[in-house]
């Protein structure tokens, strides 16, 4: 796309930028999909192999939710008409929230419309001027967002770096810690090191904030990360989001009763937003109890990894240590990420190309689901050697 001088000058300096971002492999589109998401959509009239949702259940389009979501319009309607605090809160999220506090293990829990506002809810109320921060330096956006709208001291530490967390904790001298990471990094894949990190908050009084976009519903029996890493304290605020593993949309905050109490009272991006509608949780309860009870989707997920990461060890190319079902190839720059990712779709196969400033090094950034069948995950990993190889 070509982008012609504009009347208004500050659309020409936009026009620039955007020229500049085309000439380095930078510039992003939108692909418009034709069906439901799932292993195979519809993409520009032909049917592709899907390996870029975050769809890791398979449950964004199932049945069984579907169904629930439209028994809850019929019962509920369309728009929750108001915020949660004045009368946007109904039964099914009520129940739905407290069944998700059971589910991590906390005593309460609360809904948000999105994981990137739970961040922006979370942090800047637990936050304020004085107060510091320590967050991975490859934290979502949405974290990072939220930790710069509290405006407390920011302190960043490498990834997974323990030892640097623990440098800054010990100098820092703020009343009030909190140490913010993703539970499995989004493109990575890998998890963080939470034990010790929990370890640390005991050890100089912080909290510990913890996005699980990417873990619950898949690891943990589907309760995510904490549970997977068997790990749990009062220190803990734990978010997670649900419209990836469990495949409909929102978030939620489970923590102790006083934290999410503060919450509802100071916690900006939740009080001042139109509730979600609530024929959503009426899908995330069904949602939930395939989670709960189909533990074979989870093992189909699991012997999915298996294969991917077994037929591309001796491949030309480089994996990242992922244990997830976010599987990144690292490749030498934006160019050859595009053109692999190219090379792909010419094949039918859709494997997203990530690159600056989404992460630090360019990518692709395999995601793998339990929609997707054994023979789906083996032609991928043939048509990845046969890109590769092609490359050179
Ligand atoms: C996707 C994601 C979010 C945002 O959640 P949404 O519900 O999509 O807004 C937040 N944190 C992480 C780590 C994510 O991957």
């Amino acid at each position: 796309m070509s982008h012609t001088a504009a009347p208004v000058p500050v659309f020409q300096l936009m026009a620039d930028e955007l020229a500049e971002r085309q000439a380095s492999s930078l510039y992003r589109n939108r692909r418009v999909i034709d069906s439901p998401q799932g292993a195979r959509v519809q993409l520009n009239g032909r049917e592709v192999l899907n390996f870029c949702s975050n769809d890791y259940l398979g449950l964004a389009n199932h049945p069984a939710i579907v169904a629930a979501a439209q028994q809850g319009a019929a019962e509920w309607g369309v728009g929750s008409g108001a915020a949660h605090l004045v009368t946007g809160h109904f039964t099914p999220q009520h129940t739905l929230e407290e069944r998700l506090a059971a589910l991590s293990g906390k005593p309460a829990a609360i809904l948000v419309s999105t994981g990137f506002m739970a961040n922006l809810a979370v942090i800047p109320a637990l936050l304020g001027r004085g107060d510091a921060v320590f967050a991975d330096k490859l934290n979502h956006a949405s974290l990072n967002d939220a930790c710069q709208l509290a405006r407390a001291d920011f302190k960043r530490f490498a990834h997974n770096d323990v030892a640097q967390l623990e440098r800054l904790l010990s100098e820092s001298t703020s009343k009030r810690k909190l140490i913010a990471v993703d539970a499995v990094f989004s493109m990575d894949g890998d998890i963080a090191p939470l034990a010790e990190m929990l370890a640390l908050a005991e050890k100089y009084d912080a909290l510990l904030y913890i996005d699980d976009a990417h873990g619950f519903g898949v690891l943990g029996d589907g309760r995510g990360t904490l549970a997977e890493l068997g790990i749990d304290s009062p220190r803990i605020i734990y978010m997670a989001t649900l419209g990836k593993g469990a495949g409909v949309a929102g978030a939620y905050i489970a923590a102790e009763q006083v934290v999410i109490d503060y919450l509802i009272n100071t916690a900006r991006a939740y009080i001042y937003t139109t509730a979600a509608p609530p024929l959503l949780a009426c899908a995330l309860h069904a949602s939930l109890d395939i989670i709960e009870q189909d533990v074979e989707r989870r093992a189909r997920l699991q012997r999915h990894i298996a294969t991917f990461r077994a037929a591309l060890a001796d491949a030309p190319c480089e994996l990242l240590p992922s244990s997830t079902a976010i599987q990144p190839i690292i490749v030498k720059d934006n160019a050859t990420a595009l053109a692999l990712s190219q090379a792909l779709l010419d094949a039918d196969i859709l494997v997203a190309a990530i690159r600056p400033p989404t992460v630090p090094t360019p990518r692709l950034r395999v995601t793998l689901s339990a929609a997707h069948s054994d023979a789906d995950v083996k032609l991928l990993c043939r048509e990845i050697r046969r890109v590769l190889a092609a490359q050179g």
